[in-house]
């Protein structure tokens, strides 16, 4: 079998695996031999997690210049330990920083880079990858042609899964040369920003997103979101009314996300709006107009007031959860 390498970031959020990369090790599980590259320390609780997504090898540096610059080390360290190891694939997170890694590894391996990855599927250990494209109205299947293949994938592209033994990973130390190149722009200082308590929009399961319908007022949306432990998004007409920050817009301009459940909420469904949510797992809407175009893509609609559907909904489920 073949080494399927996981980019593992535990520089930011040290003590816990973030949900995409316990996806990305499911599905290297699936392809080949798991084999996680940590970017900082690997404490009990991570190596434990590892063991529990069937990771048997770990390959490990933490090198201050891993954290004191932007992403190029990480590519460094990535692209060393992927030909160590022999790799023929490696899996990164759709993030900014994951998809500049990508690119950047595909340099140094002369490897095929896909990015945007919404699903990926093994034939016989050779790796597609799906995308959405064109504002959502094409899906594209892509396959490297290359000896190693670098795919950047979405959040839940895969549903996490434990492997059916656990196993005891062996970590391996790593020293990374890093490029000169690599250390030209140093970090002088990070702020941040303050949590909300929910969710990231782009790692949530479950999305409620809210656009002019709400006519300034989140609230109803806020409500839902918390009792569904879901993150909060929106149109570009609620965020470029200033309602709320242009960090929750979803959408061609906006973020792309893949949730289990994406609820749309006073959104019209404009193709723009489309292109960033259309690959949900499964869509809800609720529009006050029974012609609105987001009831062509939606698995269930509701044709209703937000101001009096969300409330009612919030208050079943809280009276389900009693
Ligand atoms: C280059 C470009 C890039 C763009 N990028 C993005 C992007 O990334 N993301 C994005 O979202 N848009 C983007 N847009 C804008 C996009 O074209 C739409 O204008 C925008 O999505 C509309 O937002 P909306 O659906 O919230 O508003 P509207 O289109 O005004 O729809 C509001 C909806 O709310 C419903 N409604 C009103 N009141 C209620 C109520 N009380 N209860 C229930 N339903 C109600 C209405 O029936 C209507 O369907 C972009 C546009 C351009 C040109």
């Amino acid at each position: 079998m073949s080494a399927i390498v996981v980019f593992v970031d535990q520089l930011d959020v040290p003590g816990k695996l973030s949900g995409t990369a316990t996806q990305l090790l499911t599905l290297a599980r699936g392809a080949g031999e798991p084999v996680a590259v940590v970017a900082g320390p690997v404490g009990a609780d991570v190596l434990a997690e590892l063991g529990t997504y069937g990771v048997a090898r770990v390959l490990n540096s933490e090198q201050p210049e891993l954290g004191q610059f932007l992403v190029a080390p990480k590519a460094d360290l990535v692209a060393q330990a992927a030909a160590a190891v022999s790799a023929s694939a490696v899996l990164v997170d759709n993030s900014a920083a994951g998809k500049e890694i990508a690119a950047r590894v595909g340099v140094t391996l002369n490897a095929g880079v896909i990015t945007d990855a919404v699903s990926v599927t093994v034939d016989g250990g050779t790796l597609t990858a799906h995308k959405s494209v064109l504002a959502g109205s094409w899906t594209v299947e892509a396959r490297a042609t290359s000896a190693v293949t670098v795919i950047a994938v979405k959040s839940h592209a895969v549903e996490a899964a434990p492997a059916a033994a656990p196993t005891a990973p062996a970590v391996e130390a790593i020293e990374v040369a890093f490029a000169p190149a690599s250390l030209g722009a140093r970090v002088v200082s990070r702020t941040p920003r303050a949590a909300s308590g929910r969710p990231e929009l782009e790692d949530a399961r479950i999305v409620v997103a809210g656009g002019r319908g709400v006519d300034g007022d989140f609230t109803p949306i806020e409500e839902l979101a918390d009792v569904l432990g879901a993150a909060v998004g929106a149109s570009r007409a609620a965020t470029d009314a200033g309602w709320i920050s242009h960090a929750s817009q979803v959408g061609q301009t906006g973020k792309k996300v893949s949730p289990q459940l994406y609820i749309s909420v006073g959104i019209s469904g404009a193709i723009q709006q489309k292109a960033g949510m259309q690959t949900s797992k499964l869509i809800v809407a609720v529009n006050k107009d029974s012609e609105s175009p987001i009831f062509e893509i939606a698995d269930f609609g509701i044709v209703g007031d937000l101001f009096q559907v969300l409330p009612q909904a919030v208050e079943e489920i809280k009276r389900r959860r009693a």
